[in-house]
């Protein structure tokens, strides 16, 4: 799960890092009077789940509070990553003397978390990272011990020869590893941590992405979410207890088991076709979840036919033909629906689909594969 820079800050502060307050905003008035209240030169901060903020005209220096309001409106208007910009952050401007990057990641092959810090930090970090990988100096550390102090140095001093400003950055790293492992994140990053012009270090920006399991056992993380800030269609999914994303193809998938669902992806790729998601309905499927699968697959408007891939093991494929007969009803979508049932009560749901005549079957996963790709190809 994500959530917004302004929530990142309040753990970072929670935590001893030093971040600029400030003020969430829902409409350009409140950002007139966020930025009249604060005094002085403010930034108008667009709170979307996205990176890259900066370079999608997502944050703006303003001098006045009257530059501060009208600049947001234009920030309200935007679409960042496909995300519309509904709550802006507005916070007192920094001096900048210098933008350092400094990040830990969960390196799911080592099992361990990894620190990286840079020099070159700042809004082209990415371009860093492919093109001068040197100057991401990275550490493992032990999730039970922490970022150890004299790890911390190590980074801190081969990103920054002052002694004294290098003992301060060490001093965020081992704190920034510390919010690492207190929200269980997969992702915690300041960038840029700054070293301000009138001294001492700041986050001036912050992300952190959770772990959705670790979410589901803390009230307090599970408060952060932000439900507007996603995207409609994966939140519903979500709620319904379906692991799904989108992809770029047309061939919508609906199958049960993650196992299965790669298999079945992979199984389009082989035949040349193009998977338009992932999306695993899971164990005991009602029909409810199969209606919402539907929904959420044929609201993807590059979708030209679904693929059924079933096998009926707690799920039964009498549930799923009524869930596939209920949506059809309940949708009047016109796409092709190819259907590959097996398993607990197919006879059942083969009858079920048979008597509504509105998917076509097929015997086998190859079988049913290339007649979606074949269907998708028809021009509607
Ligand atoms: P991002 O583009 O989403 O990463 O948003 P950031 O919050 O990191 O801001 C992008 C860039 O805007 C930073 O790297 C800074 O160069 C600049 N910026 C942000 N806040 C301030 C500020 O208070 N003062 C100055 N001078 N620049 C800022
Ligand atoms: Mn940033």
């Amino acid at each position: 799960m994500n959530i917004h820079e302004y929530q990142a800050k309040t753990i970072f502060g929670r935590h001893g890092i030093r971040v600029h307050g400030g003020k969430v905003c829902l409409n350009p008035t409140e950002v007139g009077e966020a930025a009249q209240e604060l005094g002085g030169r403010v930034v108008v901060k667009a709170q979307v789940h996205a990176g890259g903020r900066g370079k999608a005209g997502g944050v703006k220096l303003a001098d006045t509070w009257e530059e501060a309001a009208a600049k947001s409106e234009a920030i309200f208007a935007l679409t960042i990553k496909g995300l519309p910009v509904r709550k802006i952050l507005v916070t007192p401007a920094v001096d900048i003397a210098h933008e350092y990057y400094a990040g830990v990641v969960l390196d799911r092959e080592a099992a361990l978390p990894l620190m990286m810090v840079s020099r070159e930090g700042g809004i082209d970090i990415e371009q860093v990272a492919a093109e001068a990988p040197e100057k991401i100096i990275k550490t493992h550390f032990d999730p039970a011990a922490g970022l150890r102090p004299f790890q911390a140095r190590q980074l801190a001093h081969a990103i920054e020869p002052d002694g004294s400003k290098a003992v301060a950055i060490a001093g965020v790293l081992v704190k920034l590893g510390q919010v690492f492992l207190d929200v269980h994140a997969t992702l915690a990053e300041i960038n840029p941590l700054v070293e301000m012009k009138n001294g001492g270090f700041l986050a001036l920006d912050g992300k952190i992405n959770l772990d959705d399991s670790a979410v589901a056992l803390r009230p307090d993380l599970e408060a952060l979410r932000d439900p507007e800030s996603v995207d409609a269609h994966q939140e519903k999914a979500r709620q319904m207890g379906l692991s799904y994303i989108p992809l770029e193809g047309n061939i919508g998938c609906v199958v049960n088991g993650a196992g299965l669902a790669m298999a079945t992806m992979d199984l389009v790729k082989h035949f040349g076709g193009e998977p338009a998601n992932f999306l695993d309905i899971g164990g005991s499927s009602s029909p409810e979840k199969v209606v919402a699968a539907i929904e959420i697959i044929t609201a993807d408007k590059n979708v030209r036919a679904i693929l059924f891939n079933i096998f009926g093991g707690i799920t039964r494929c009498d549930h799923v033909a009524q869930g596939i007969v209920t949506a059809l009803e309940r949708l009047k979508t016109t796409l092709p629906i190819v259907v590959r049932l097996t398993g607990t009560n197919e006879a059942e749901g083969r009858e079920i689909l048979n008597r509504s005549g509105k998917a076509i079957f097929a015997a086998t996963m190859e079988e049913a594969v290339q007649e979606a790709i074949r269907r998708a190809g028809i021009k509607a």
